[in-house]
């Protein structure tokens, strides 16, 4: 991820076309929406965008300005750094750091910026309008017009892969007592999934809680063994965790779990694994369940059988569906190669702004858009496993240690590095 530019806004004139400002409607406030506002709120102010290249010395990567109304729907009330869950749900200091209420997020306080906390129920692509239901409101769902969309609502995950509170209050409760909960574990916790949300859980807890027995169990003989990644990221990923003192049992496949007494007679669970295996915990966390896209709103045309958006490769909505060139979608939600991560929904979210820009031009003053577009994206992984972190790139081959740990992830799971990109800080906007 790269640094955010020095910026200094040059004035340019906004199109005498524009009668009204654009309104533009983010649905999902994560790491895909925030890019998609932000990068799209630097363009239309004549800035360049932040998460784009960075500008040489003098030169001038501007375009025209543009009034703009955007407004971000959110379920939760705050940006949740979802990448930190393992640290988060393992450490209650981390937790308090990893969720900021959206109207304590400088980056965010701008006149022509609105965030509403509440679900986006349908959308009329003809039309151009979504039904909003406000949280927590009992009235009827709301109407919002918009000139153009982007979707960012990402997958729906269950717990404890994330937690599932929609407030930051309300989140460090339950955050809370599950760190209690695992901790006085006396049998210790078992973490079912080795894939990379497992791997992190069991890692995270066992460096925060080093007195805790951790064991990570896996159906599979290999590690992340559903990602289509070289052998040595998952070898070295079972190394890592080893030597994290985390206890690891591969081809492992998960029975059932009865509760029982133990010798003490206090009140445990008894783990039975299908090859007649058994061991004690006073917790069971399942990393093993499939996200799905949280696409219900949108209509069946735009999404494929699972739930993904069926984008182009300008992230607009098939062309084949209505105003499909004012409708973007970015994050963990669309159908593109690469396994889903947030640098490359903060790289879509980007993109996506910078084709809404061009199509304000085209919509203003006739002029022909030059899309940004994907390329297919190769399996890459950074995955944090307790002190150190193993890394894969195809051109950079597979790489591991503290010093991977602290270019992928710095000393807060990433979220400082997340934070910066966005530029959730305010210097940006601070400039305008
Ligand atoms: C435990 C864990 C660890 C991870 N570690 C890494 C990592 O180390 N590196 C990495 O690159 N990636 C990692 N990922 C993946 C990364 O978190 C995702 O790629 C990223 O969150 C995708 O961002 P997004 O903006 O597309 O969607 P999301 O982060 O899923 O956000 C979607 C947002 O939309 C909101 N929403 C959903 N439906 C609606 C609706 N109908 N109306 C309004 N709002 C709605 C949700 O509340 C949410 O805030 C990890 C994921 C998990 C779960």
């Amino acid at each position: 991820m790269g640094s955010i530019p020095e910026l200094q806004p040059e004035i340019t004139l906004s199109p005498a076309t524009q009668l009204e400002p654009f309104k533009v409607l983010v649905v999902g406030g994560s790491y895909g929406g925030l890019s998609a506002a932000l990068n799209l709120q630097d363009l239309c102010h004549g800035l360049p965008p932040r998460c784009g290249e960075k500008p040489a010395e003098g030169e001038h990567l501007g375009g025209p300005q543009f009034a703009v109304d955007i407004t971000i729907v959110n379920e939760r009330d705050g940006f949740y750094h979802v990448i930190g869950s393992p640290l988060a749900l393992a450490s209650e200091a981390f937790a308090e750091k990893a969720w900021v209420k959206y109207d304590e997020i400088p980056g965010l306080r701008s006149p022509n910026i609105r965030v509403l906390q509440g679900t986006v129920q349908s959308v009329d692509l003809e039309q151009k309008v979504a039904t909003y239901l406000a949280h927590g409101s009992t009235a009827p769902p709301s109407e919002l017009r918009y000139d153009y969309l982007v979707a960012a609502t990402g997958l729906r995950r269950v717990w404890p892969v994330v937690p599932q509170s929609l407030r930051r209050k309300q989140f460090l409760f339950e955050a809370g007592d599950h760190i209690r909960a695992a901790t006085t574990a006396k049998h210790g916790v078992v973490i079912v999934g080795g894939g990379a949300v497992g791997i992190e859980m069991a890692a995270e807890l066992k460096l925060v809680h080093p007195q805790l027995k951790v064991t990570l169990v896996h159906s599979r003989d290999k590690l992340l063994s559903s990602e289509s990644l070289p052998d040595e990221v998952k070898d070295r990923s079972l190394e890592l965790l080893r030597e994290a003192q985390v206890d690891v049992l591969m081809s492992h496949r998960l029975d059932r779990t009865d509760e029982v007494k133990d010798d003490s007679g206090n009140k445990c669970l008894k783990v039975h694994f299908t090859n007649g295996h058994t061991l004690l915990a006073d917790q069971v966390s399942m990393a093993v369940s499939r996200s799905i896209p949280s696409t219900t709103y949108l209509p069946s045309s735009v999404v494929d059988e699972e739930g993904y958006v069926k984008i182009q490769a300008s992230l607009s909505f098939p062309s084949d569906t209505p105003n499909s060139d004012a409708h973007f979608a970015v994050g963990d939600l669309v159908k593109w190669s690469g396994i889903k991560r947030c640098g490359a929904a903060m790289h879509m979210g980007f993109f996506a702004a910078t084709n809404v820009h061009q199509q304000m031009q085209r919509q203003t003053a006739g002029t022909e858009p030059k899309l940004l577009e994907l390329d297919e994206i190769p399996p890459m992984i950074g995955l944090a496993v307790g002190k150190k972190a193993v890394a894969y790139w195809p051109e950079g081959g597979v790489t591991s240690g503290e010093e991977v740990m602290k270019a992928f992830f710095g000393d807060d799971l990433g979220f400082s590095i997340c934070w910066n990109h966005l530029g959730l800080g305010g210097d940006i906007l601070k400039a305008v």
